[in-house]
């Protein structure tokens, strides 16, 4: 069966993307099959994965917004078996179009139902907001995954994200869980760092990923490239807690 998981916080620049490619990559590495859908109108799983945008002639706002089957928006990226659902910029348009439209909410799940039998995980890169597209990952999805940044004001905004939750749940999606909360970005040097993760630990305990995912400048290098880090650098350092971190995520999931 497969497990549909948005990578979710309304914050910007916490590691959403870093962790969809990521995630996906290990998670493939691992044997399985995985569809990573970018619902970012910047599209940096897009290019992260090596996708061209030039070479993008459907992405995921023809799904949302002229119902295209998903089939003919999905790109095969060079790992076998891990496979893109486009963004571009023409995305930023769906979040008022969507607005006017009917049964709006579930556009992208009704798109993932044709293909959902043919992956083992699907991961949804969420947009830095709640609105429409968010919305449309949470319907769609089985669970959301919480990347939080090592910092003082990690836990800032969650509760909003928490009760975007609970509005799709009661109203879309009743069986939506949280998958997880992940620590990212911590920096060892600063006392800060530790602070946080007793902090966030604190509020979502064992919900919270034994994996932290430290600062490294290898993970910010890698979508310049168009690869995820363990095609980037298979030995390094982001390589190994991205691969512990899908573990964690498959033993979760039964799946091992
Ligand atoms: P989001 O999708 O939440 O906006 P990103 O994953 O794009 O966040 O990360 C924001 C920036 O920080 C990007 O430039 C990314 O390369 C960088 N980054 C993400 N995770 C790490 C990390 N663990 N160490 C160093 N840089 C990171
Ligand atoms: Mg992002």
């Amino acid at each position: 069966m497969v497990k549909i998981i948005s990578i979710a916080n309304q914050k910007g620049g916490v590691g959403k993307t870093t962790t969809t490619i990521n995630l996906g990559a290990c998670l493939n590495e691992a044997g399985k099959r995985v569809l990573i859908v970018d619902t970012d109108p910047q599209g940096n799983a897009t290019s992260g994965l090596g996708i061209k945008k030039s070479d993008v002639s459907k992405d995921v706002y023809d799904v949302l917004i002229n119902e295209l089957p998903i089939k003919a928006a999905t790109y095969h990226t060079k790992r076998v078996n891990l496979d893109v659902v486009p963004a571009t910029i023409q995305l930023a348009g769906a979040e008022i179009e969507l607005t006017s439209q009917m049964a709006r909410e579930q556009r992208l799940e009704a798109g993932l139902r044709e293909v959902r039998d043919q992956y083992d995980y699907i991961l949804i890169d969420c947009p830095p907001s709640l609105g429409q597209l968010s919305i449309n990952a949470f319907t769609a999805s089985d669970s959301i995954m919480i990347p939080v940044q090592s910092e003082y004001y990690a836990l800032e905004g969650l509760s909003q994200l928490l009760n975007t939750v609970r509005l799709v749940q009661k109203h879309f999606n009743a069986h939506l869980g949280i998958e997880g909360v992940l620590l990212t970005m911590y920096d060892a040097r600063t006392n800060l760092g530790a602070e946080v993760i007793d902090e966030v630990r604190k509020t979502f305990r064992e919900r919270v990923y034994k994996t932290v995912i430290p600062r490294i400048t290898r993970l910010a290098e890698a979508p310049s490239y168009g690869l995820p880090i363990i095609d980037y650098d298979p030995k390094s350092r982001g390589a190994e807690v991205y691969i512990s971190l899908a573990k964690e995520v498959m033993k979760a999931n039964g799946d091992q």
